[in-house]
């Protein structure tokens, strides 16, 4: 992953709804594993775009790039 910003999905919140797969257009996710979202391609992600993020119902979804320690462990008690 050599961006510097795509998403990162919080597995224990996400309910596997499939919303951020069928919003992306940029290949990001692996369309194949649908619903459940795995990031195939993160260059593909737009700088600052959070549009799979805005609509995920659990909130389950940052993005590397606005974590401000860059930490991508998605633990709760050094991300949030
Ligand atoms: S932030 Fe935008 S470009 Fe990046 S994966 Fe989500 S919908 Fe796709
Ligand atoms: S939109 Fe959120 S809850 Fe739905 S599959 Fe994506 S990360 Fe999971």
């Amino acid at each position: 992953m050599s961006k510097d910003w795509y998403p990162v999905i919080n597995y224990i919140e996400c309910t596997e709804c499939g919303t951020c797969i069928d919003m992306c257009r940029h290949g990001v996710y692996d369309k194949s594993k649908a619903p459940s979202p795995l990031v195939i391609f993160p260059e593909g992600c737009i700088k600052g775009c959070k549009g799979c993020g805005n609509l995920c119902p659990s909130n389950a979804i940052k993005y590397l790039g606005d974590i401000e320690n860059n930490c991508n462990c998605n633990c709760k008690s050094c991300c949030e």
